[in-house]
């Protein structure tokens, strides 16, 4: 990854989200809503590239709107999350590290949808890579019925405390449709480095 500001407009979104569906249809709506709406302005996705959960739910909404979809997946995954077989791209890497290398590399922005500890542990690396400077791109969390907000409830209270610089925590996109997260991502500009 570069520390280029190129973020502008992205032309290929990073999405993480669940290798679980979630315990109501919304997530899954909402997941293929996004998916569709993506494909229809030409932005192509990155994912994880299974076909399991929310994961292939947005793989496959992208695919059948024409979109461009462009799985990660590491070797030993390839049968756990059942790799999409339909994609317009599969990287099979060796492992977790090179998944996520590989996933910040191709895409211009990162989104974090619905998922567990998985989604989350993707989520920080990218946006604590963002405040270390190591890359200029934006982070956003996609917001379906309330499911980020008792996250944003605990990074607030960590702000508050004094370990999360309000500016960093400003700098994370929050949105709950298509149009507002495309509007935030084109208008977004990095934070000051952390040790600049
Ligand atoms: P989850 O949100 O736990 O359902 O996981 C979502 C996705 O994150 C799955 O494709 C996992 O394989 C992936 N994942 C879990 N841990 C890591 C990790 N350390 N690095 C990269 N991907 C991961």
């Amino acid at each position: 990854m570069t520390a280029a500001h190129d973020h502008q407009d992205p032309r290929r979104i990073t999405v993480f989200t669940g290798s679980a569906p979630g315990g109501s249809p919304v997530f899954a709506e909402r997941t293929a809503q996004l998916a569709r709406a993506l494909a229809e302005r030409g932005i192509g996705v990155v994912y994880g590239g299974g076909k399991v959960g929310l994961m292939g739910v947005l793989a496959d909404a992208a695919l059948a709107a024409g979109g461009a979809v462009h799985g990660v997946m590491p070797r030993s995954l390839v049968d756990d999350e059942i790799a999409h077989d339909g994609l317009t791209g599969l990287d099979v890497v060796a492992d977790m590290h090179e998944r996520k290398l590989r996933m910040g590399e191709l895409a211009e922005a990162f989104v974090a949808l619905p998922g567990g500890a998985g989604t989350l542990e993707e989520l920080f690396e990218v946006w604590t890579w963002q405040q270390l400077g190591i890359h200029a791109k934006p982070v956003a969390l996609f917001d379906v019925d309330g499911y980020w907000r008792p996250l944003l409830t605990a990074l607030e209270g960590m702000s508050a405390h004094g370990f999360l610089s309000p500016q960093f925590l400003a700098s994370l996109v929050v949105a709950d449709t298509a149009e507002d997260l495309l509007a935030k991502l084109s208008a977004w500009t990095p934070p000051r480095a952390k040790w600049s």
